[in-house]
């Protein structure tokens, strides 16, 4: 009977209640499918802060490593705002999670069920089938963490920030692989996203696409897009994308540009998939809804837990190499929401809401 070790990171107000939800959904499958959960939960972010001095600590970083698979609830929120930044729980936690891990690959998938249009800020007429494409962001790379990264006073009193764009040929090749591979499941179209007619990181990243395209992965269709001009496309006609790919700072923006015209933040999943292979050969990777931790509807019962199942399937899938239990949920959220209209608050509409509990039970019995 194949064993799931996970650490379970549920975080905070939110976290723990779309979490446990998720569980109960997993627990489910397990049953169905006769696979052994062994999963352990952890503090972070600010349950971090609060029980043990800091939003990663050590003990949740050690579970980590013993795991297969991280899966993540989501951090932070008022209570911890007034920390200096560093010490902030998204900050604290996501970034040496990433940099423990490697974590240099986002997917986010863009799934806006034909039912649920209404949620999105795009006119229906655009978007009639919904919206389904995938957005590959390069993380551990670019402006974000290139160095030299300073403030310093000039000598006329003004003061001068710098940050560093750096890109070198192996980081481009390895996210290029994961836009290829997930490109094969789906449409077999990639565009890569760049600002060549600018940058020098650009200049390169283009170059070095192409080439490892036509080398590695020639039956696959590649387009190349400036980042200005990749953002209105995703507004004016999404799918004509299949899997967009493009490198940190662009893929935050395009990513984010992407969670808004699919609707609500509660139905999107995202998978962060690092260098390093787990026990069983496959990549080690932290799983996480695209949303925040949503104070404003936390302790109410009635969070979306959607986007936090999805994550679960995303994490049977990569991690763990269980495609088909993956489709299955996946065709569970879709028929709970879309063709049973059992909807929460964020994807009502006027139709009546369910609670958190209710929509998972909903997708379990369509499981
Ligand atoms: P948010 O994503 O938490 O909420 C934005 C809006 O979306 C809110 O109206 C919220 O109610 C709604 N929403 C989000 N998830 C939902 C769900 N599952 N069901 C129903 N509605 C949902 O963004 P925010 O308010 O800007 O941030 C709140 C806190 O979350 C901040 O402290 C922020 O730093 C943190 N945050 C954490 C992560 C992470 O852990 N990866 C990501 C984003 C924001």
């Amino acid at each position: 009977m194949p064993t799931l070790k996970f650490a379970v990171l549920p975080g905070d107000y939110i976290g723990p209640e779309v979490m446990s939800e998720a569980l109960r959904v997993l627990a489910h499958v397990a049953k169905k499918e006769g696979l052994t959960l062994d999963y352990q939960h952890a503090d972070v972010g600010g349950a971090g802060i609060d029980n043990h001095g800091k939003a990663l600590p050590d003990s949740t970083l050690a579970l980590c490593q013993q795991a297969d698979a991280i899966l993540f609830g989501s951090v932070g929120g008022p209570k911890w705002e007034k920390l200096p930044p560093k010490e902030q729980p998204e900050r604290a936690a996501l970034l040496p999670l990433r940099k423990a891990f490697n974590l240099f690959a986002n997917i986010r998938p863009g799934l806006l069920y034909s039912d649920l249009t209404d949620a999105s800020p795009l006119k229906t007429a655009r978007i009639p089938n919904g919206i389904d494409i995938v957005c590959i962001r390069e993380l551990t790379g670019g402006i974000y963490f290139g160095q030299p990264k300073t403030t310093t006073k000039l000598e006329n009193g003004e003061e001068q920030a710098i940050d560093t764009m750096v890109y070198k040929t192996s980081e481009i090749e390895r996210i290029a692989e994961v836009a290829a591979v997930t490109a094969k499941a789906r449409g077999k179209k990639v565009c890569s996203v760049d600002k060549a007619n600018v940058l020098e990181t650009s200049v390169l990243w283009r170059r070095v696409v192409t080439a490892y395209f036509a080398k590695h992965h020639p039956e696959i269709a590649l387009s190349h897009m400036y980042v200005d001009n990749a953002a209105m496309q995703l507004a004016r006609d999404p799918n004509q994308f299949d899997v967009l790919f493009t490198e940190n700072m662009f893929g935050d923006i395009l990513s984010d540009e992407m969670a808004v015209i699919c609707g609500s933040l509660g139905m999107l999943s995202s998978a962060s998939l690092g260098t390093g292979k787990n026990s069983l050969g496959l990549p080690f990777g932290l799983f996480e809804p695209a949303g925040g931790t949503a104070p404003d509807i936390a302790g109410k019962g009635i969070a979306n837990p959607c986007a936090q199942i999805l994550s679960a399937a995303m994490m049977l899938r990569y991690s763990f190499g269980l495609d088909a239990v993956a489709d299955k949920i996946e065709a569970a959220v879709r028929l709970a929401v879309a063709t049973d209209g059992v909807r929460t608050g964020d994807i009502a509409f006027g139709k009546p809401a369910v609670g958190t509990k209710a929509m998972a039970d909903a997708i379990i019995a369509r499981l």
